[in-house]
């Protein structure tokens, strides 16, 4: 019997790997000077340490030291890279396209915007979640400055036509931000094969800290030029004021580089593994509905449903798995998810919709358990109704 109860909910976070944790140790109780510090070595030592991880995070973006700007994580990420955007701009004659599933973080910070006077463009997907690239060239204009399309979604896992997207934008010669929060350790994030100039990471996603991420700012053609949402101390070539996160950018370097060597054994094993759940709990429970697309998607997510059964009362009822009924950053608002929303996917549906992201940890034990509970549970609250009925 595996230890419980089991982590099944690897979108929300992740733990820090302990290899990572070992990285960053020393960052926190033998190196732990100001890396803004000039005059002394306390300072030259930390500042070493934290160019060290912005060259490795240049090395896996594919994309110059420089153009890598530490952040608290995605969220800052998502808002530095649209506000920072629209920032000098004159907002009424401002355009920004945005997928209607992007995270929070995108979505309110182009609300904001829009309550700011900009236009706000929200594309649809297709019914697998997915944004097309036509449907973004559509809605382009010509005083479009910006579009932000997620690499993938975190609720169904669904991966976008990123490069496809930049293409159109580098020829209409409009920036392109993507969260690539969720795809980084599974999908290659190569900024110039994606043709991005924006792209925002995040640390604790990856068997990395929380409170850590980056963004990418293309300095190529085109340069792209940022107004800060914080002010101060003008770190991060002015882009992000306040002391950063010394260890945290060497725990987030060595989570990306360890995501690297792992990717492809753990994408295979993942993949095995979500198919098996998913196929044995057709096989317990009958029909399964499954959310997202079949083919473009993180091999770790399983977003499924079970007719006339509620999220709510699969979560209550079984404590014993770590999952989780949409999104952990919206469920504090208890509203349908937007993104099956967005997928055509009707409110009685969405609310029986429950998301399992397996990880590094999970094992094939613990799959068939949560398999048995789970089905245990829906027969039981199936025959539970049905006898109501
Ligand atoms: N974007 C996506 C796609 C996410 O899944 C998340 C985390 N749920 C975020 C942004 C926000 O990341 P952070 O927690 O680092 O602010």
């Amino acid at each position: 019997m595996p230890e419980l109860p089991i982590y099944l909910d690897h979108h929300s976070t992740t733990p820090v790997d302990q290899q990572v944790l070992e990285a960053m140790l020393p960052f926190m109780t033998e190196v732990w000077g100001n890396p803004a510090s000039k005059d002394h070595r306390f300072g030259s030592e930390a500042r070493e340490a934290l160019e060290t991880a912005r060259r490795r995070i240049g090395a896996f973006l594919k994309c110059r030291p420089e153009e890598v700007v530490f952040t608290s994580g995605a969220t800052e990420s998502n808002n530095l890279a649209l506000f920072g955007v629209l920032g000098d701009r004159r907002l009424s004659e401002s355009h920004v396209v945005v997928s209607a599933v992007e995270h929070s973080s995108v979505l309110d910070a182009a609300a904001e915007l829009e309550r700011r006077g900009a236009r706000v463009t929200r594309v649809p997907v297709d019914e697998l979640g997915r944004v097309q690239a036509a449907t973004v060239e559509e809605a382009l204009t010509d005083q479009t400055v910006l579009v932000s399309v997620m690499t993938a979604n975190n609720e169904v896992g669904t991966v976008n036509p990123i490069s496809e997207i930049g293409a159109i934008t580098r020829e209409r010669g409009i920036l392109f931000h993507t969260d690539a929060t969720q795809a980084a350790g599974w999908l290659s994030l190569d900024v110039t094969n994606l043709s991005v100039d924006l792209l925002s990471l995040s640390g604790h996603k990856v068997y990395g800290p929380k409170g850590v991420g980056a963004l990418y700012v293309s300095r190529r053609k085109p340069r792209v030029r940022l107004r800060p949402i914080l002010f101060g101390g003008g770190h991060e070539v002015g882009l992000r004021s306040g002391t950063v996160n010394v260890p945290g950018a060497v725990g987030l370097a060595e989570a990306v580089d360890l995501a690297q060597k792992t990717a492809s054994a753990e994408r295979d094993r993942l993949r095995e593994l979500t198919e098996q759940m998913f196929e044995g709990l057709q096989s317990a429970v009958g029909p399964v509905r499954r959310y997202g697309d079949p083919t473009n998607r993180l091999p770790h997510n399983l977003n499924i449903s079970f007719d006339g059964i509620r999220a709510k009362a699969l979560v209550v009822n079984l404590p014993e798995l770590a999952f989780s009924t949409g999104s952990a950053c919206t469920t504090q608002k208890a509203e349908p998810s937007h993104v099956l929303l967005a997928m055509g996917i009707g409110e009685a549906r969405v609310r029986e919709a429950v998301r399992f992201g397996l990880g590094r940890s999970t094992t094939a034990g613990e799959v068939s358990f949560a398999v048995q509970r789970i089905a245990e549970v829906v027969n039981r609250l199936k025959s539970a109704s049905a006898v109501a009925v």
